[in-house]
């Protein structure tokens, strides 16, 4: 996932209190921070410096919003454009740090000042999107825009601008235009209690176990681990089993007991729906409504179709036409796999009909019948250090020329946390890159990449960007050994962070990963493929005490087993896609008022109500649509993957993993950021439009 940095533009906003003061010199935030690139100075970074940045951020953006839009000037694009651009730095700087740390370090003056500043913030970039004589600056520039010689990334920004305010609601009566902020406002508050919840929710659901046995299955060290966790909590000779992101649950791949089994994914399931302080149904019911009132008030019959038609999809028969054509198929796949592990069950004698909560660890048995591996014999090879250092960073000086060097100099807001100064092929410095690998229970759970600086010719500033993944961090001197799907991860963030440093753009609002949301999962998606690639395996995977590689026969059978069990990864993928969909294609008379009851009958609509394959997040857990920037949008990992799939079969077609195939990727596309169209960016890079074939062929859809 791409965790979008704030897109603040200011406008005048009343600060109570705090409208004569200017930031004291000793606020880290008052100036640019003269660490390398501008990297935060977050050892001097306090809780209560945050406020008074932001406050003071938005009243100078406000201020120099308005003597821009104030200009007696006739507008040009420098007065105007180019100084928007370079407008407010001081809040870039608070947010992108504040940003990022609300997710991943989070604390409660954090979540109170959060609940403060959503509504402050909307009300902030409203003001500036909803200024009248901007808006008329804007114009003038946007209808003589052929006129202006300027150069392509100039002329786009324009558009883009043009664009931005007019879906921001420019064209509206003033009357409208109240209303619209009014609904911001609420949407930012409603979004913030949403993700509270779902924190909070996810620790109060943690599994408490009495006894040992009932957590046979996990490793010695793993019970030791949530024994440590009871104890941590007060709860001495218990043991605490915590929830992650997705509805599917790590344990439930080895846990033998299926009591245990079932008490751990009905938990995980019920999260926000089942009543108590964090329950997130009537959040979510007044989401639903306010954004699709605020669709028809902007000339829109849904969210969905307001959010759609400024993504490369378009409308919502592109994306309904695409989860509906791949639902059947990826439930027929998922049907099929769950006859494969009830013949597991039936051959032991089991006794019972396989239910969701049964599935990762019948799965795991089918795929050591049918490979002669599980899981468990990968992890050895999958030590951290090693899939970053000689898979991850291997892979990017094996395609693009770059190398990298850990620093420990650097103040970090976490001790886990790790730096790298990160070098181009010609030894010059491209970038800094910050891991924050392991879980912590005031991180959100998921993974993701954001910019604390984004690259910018006009304001000479080169990225740091960082990731965040969610491993259990390991008892101290223990190894910290991955499954598949957590070093897949480390691939696919980094994909997002090469994005992020390989761009080479002049304006800020085109920087890395500002591009139409279904296109940002495409070049991340393609780092993957790295993972398995074999010159990349082999000089990764290697027995974390031994040093051995990774046998042959064991990879083999890695690569062999790459289809393995996607229909049901697809069938939860597309049900919680539909979700988000059906969610916000309705109009606002139409909002359902019994959350559960509607999430079952779209289920059932769509042909995925498949119970052993509950959705990968179910309504009210479902952060990236309700509270993060997927709205309408989580069909973009598939979207982003056909171009994906077609991209490896590139790689492939051309000699695979070379410098010259490596720089043409980055040059037509990883340096590009949002200044072109993507679609035309893909067309460039790859001389045709895109295939699905690929992408069939990969999830096991073909002849379905
Ligand atoms: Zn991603």
């Amino acid at each position: 996932m791409f965790r979008p940095k704030l897109l603040v533009i200011a406008a005048s906003l009343a600060v109570a209190g705090l409208a004569n003061a200017a930031l004291p010199a000793s606020n880290p935030f008052a100036a640019e921070s003269t660490l390398p690139l501008n990297y935060p100075a977050f050892d001097k970074i306090k809780n209560e410096d945050y406020g008074p940045a932001y406050e003071e951020g938005m009243k100078q953006q406000a201020a120099e919003i308005a003597k821009i839009a104030n200009n007696k000037a006739a507008p040009t694009f420098d007065n105007t454009i180019v100084a928007m651009e370079r407008s407010g730095r001081l809040l870039d700087r608070v947010s992108s740090v504040f940003g990022n740390l609300s997710g991943a370090n989070t604390n409660d003056a954090f979540e109170a000042l959060n609940r403060d500043l959503a509504p402050k913030l909307s009300a902030h970039s409203d003001a500036i999107r909803l200024n009248e004589k901007l808006y008329a600056r804007i114009k003038t520039l946007y209808d003589k825009r052929d006129k202006l010689k300027l150069d392509p990334e100039s002329k786009r920004l324009l558009e883009r601008y043009h664009t931005d305010f007019v879906r921001a609601g420019a064209k509206l009566t003033a009357a409208d235009k109240e209303k619209l902020k009014a609904y911001n406002s609420q949407l930012a508050a409603l979004s913030t209690t949403f993700s509270q919840n779902v924190l909070k929710e996810a620790n109060a659901s943690a599994l408490v176990v009495d006894t040992r046995e009932e957590l046979a299955g996990m490793s010695d060290k793993a019970i030791d681990a949530a024994a440590a966790a009871a104890k941590a909590k007060g709860m001495d000779g218990k043991f605490l089993i915590a929830i992650a992101n997705t509805t599917g649950q790590a344990p439930l791949e080895v846990l033998t007991n299926r009591t245990t089994r079932e008490r751990l994914l009905a938990s995980s399931l019920a999260r926000g729906s089942h009543g108590g302080d964090f329950d997130n149904r009537e959040v979510v019911l007044k989401i639903a409504k306010l954004r699709a009132e605020r669709a028809a008030l902007l000339g829109y019959s849904s969210h969905a179709a307001y959010q759609l038609e400024d993504q490369t999809a378009h409308d919502t028969d592109a994306v309904n036409k695409l989860l509906g054509e791949l639902s059947k198929p990826a439930v027929n796949n998922a049907r099929k796999e769950s006859a494969d592990i009830q013949a597991v069950i039936d051959a032991e004698k089991g006794g019972f009909a396989n239910a969701a909560q049964d599935w990762a660890f019948y799965t795991d048995k089918v795929r050591q019948a049918r490979y002669a591996f599980d899981q468990n014999q990968l992890k050895p090879y999958f030590e951290l250090d090693n899939v970053l250092k000689n898979g991850v960073f291997y892979a990017a000086t094996k395609v693009y020329g770059i190398t990298f060097k850990e620093r420990k100099d650097l103040p970090v807001y976490q001790p886990d946390v790790r730096v790298f100064d990160v070098f181009d092929a010609d030894g010059k410095q491209l970038a800094i890159f910050l891991g924050d690998f392991y879980a912590r229970s005031n991180k959100r759970g998921g993974a993701w990449m954001n910019a604390y600086v984004s690259q910018s010719k006009l304001l000479g500033t080169k990225p740091v960007v960082a990731n965040h993944l969610n491993i259990p961090k390991p008892a101290a001197g223990e190894p910290t050994l991955l499954t598949y799907d957590e070093a897949r991860t480390l691939f696919h963030e980094f994909g997002h962070a090469l994005h992020g440093m390989f761009s080479d753009v002049k304006y800020p609002r085109f920087a890395g990963t500002r591009v139409p949301r279904d296109f940002v999962e495409f070049p991340s998606q393609v780092n993957e493929m790295w993972m398995t690639w074999p010159e990349i395996l082999n000089n990764y995977a290697k027995h974390y005490q031994t040093g051995a590689p990774m046998p042959k026969e064991l990879l083999d059978k890695v690569q062999a087993s790459a289809k393995f069990n996607e229909g049901f990864r697809t069938t939860e993928y597309l049900a919680a896609s539909i979700l988000d969909q059906r969610w916000h294609q309705l109009p606002a008379d139409k909002i359902p008022t019994d959350v559960l009851g509607f999430e079952s009958s779209v289920l059932k609509d769509a042909g995925v109500d498949f119970a052993p394959v509950p959705p990968r997040y179910r309504t009210t857990y479902f952060s990236h649509v309700f509270a993060g920037g997927y709205s309408a949008g989580y069909y973009g990992y598939l979207w982003s993957e056909k171009l994906d799939a077609d991209t490896v079969e590139w790689f492939t077609e051309n000699g695979g993993m070379q410098r010259k195939n490596g720089d043409h990727f980055r040059k037509a596309l990883l340096s590009k950021g949002g200044t072109m169209d993507a679609m035309q960016m893909y067309r460039e890079f790859r001389g045709r439009d895109a295939k699905i074939d690929p992408l069939l062929e990969r999830r096991g859809l073909k002849a379905n």
